[in-house]
């Protein structure tokens, strides 16, 4: 992992960091000097801890990206302290085995963590990204938004595919006010997410391997960084071979 101090005195929020993707992304942008809030409906402190003790800094807090007064009300805490929010990375997410039709309640409650979710947080840094004139917004989609899933639910493809279009709506529109947004879409990482599922072979990825929350964390870094400046609306697969898109 580097340790470029490229973000040094930015701030960021990470959602759903209290363990896999967003805990290693959040440990890596603190690597690099920003300072992060951590956030999840789950105890962040082992994130936070992890940051501090490699001598980074961080703060937990408990946030289910559901409640949009809840973001809207960490974000003015933010910018009252720091007057700035660089970045925003927007991996909170659940992922239901489910059939193809699926079950109401599963498809509002996917569809309402992970999309609605998003745009909440999104919603609660947009104007004051605006009025500085700088952000990165990066969005957790899926391979499923391309392929479609096989394991997971309808809803969850569906939930993964709309966050493609607010990414690039979000890039069309936010690129005025030097707001970059771009999605990571991960293939079969190995985290508590896919613990228990009934993962593909290895023979049916390029790469032979499931991929690490790290792996997703150094682009998600990347997009958040300096060397990604003249990108925006893009999606990064990270699926070890498995989407091979032009
Ligand atoms: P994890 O389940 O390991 O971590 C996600 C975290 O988000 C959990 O702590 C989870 O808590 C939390 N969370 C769930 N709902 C909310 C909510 N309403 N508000 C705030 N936090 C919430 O997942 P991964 O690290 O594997 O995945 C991170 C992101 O990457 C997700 O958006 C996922 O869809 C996406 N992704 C992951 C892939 C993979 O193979 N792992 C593949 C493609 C995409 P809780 O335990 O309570 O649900």
């Amino acid at each position: 992992m580097t340790s470029d101090q490229a973000l040094q005195g930015q701030v960021a929020i990470v959602t759903g960091g209290a363990r896999g993707i967003g805990a290693s992304a959040a440990e890596l942008l603190a690597l690099r000097g920003a300072t992060v809030y951590v956030t999840d409906v789950l105890d962040c402190s082992a994130t936070v801890a992890a940051i501090e003790q490699a001598g980074g800094k961080a703060s937990a807090h408990t946030l289910d990206v559901r409640d949009r007064e809840g973001c809207a009300q960490l974000a003015e805490n933010i910018f009252g302290t720091h007057g700035r929010i660089d970045m925003l990375v927007c991996n909170a997410g659940i992922c239901p085995e489910g059939s193809v039709v699926g079950d109401w309640e599963q498809w509002d409650r996917v569809l309402d963590i992970n999309l609605n979710g998003t745009q909440n947080c999104i919603a609660a840094v947009w104007d004051n990204m605006c009025a500085a004139k700088y952000g990165r917004i990066v969005i957790l989609s899926s391979m499923a938004y391309y392929r479609g899933g096989v394991i997971v639910g309808a809803e969850y493809s569906a939930s993964k595919a709309a966050l493609v279009g607010l990414t690039r709506h979000l890039a069309r529109n936010g690129g005025e006010f030097g707001i970059n947004c771009n999605a990571v879409a991960p293939g079969i990482i190995a985290t508590d997410m896919t613990a228990g599922f009934d993962k593909p072979e290895l023979d049916e990825i390029p790469l032979r391997r499931y991929g690490t929350a790290a792996e997703v964390a150094g682009p998600i870094s990347f997009l958040c960084g300096p060397e990604s400046a003249y990108m925006t609306g893009t999606v990064l697969n990270v699926t070890g071979g498995v989407v091979i898109a032009g």
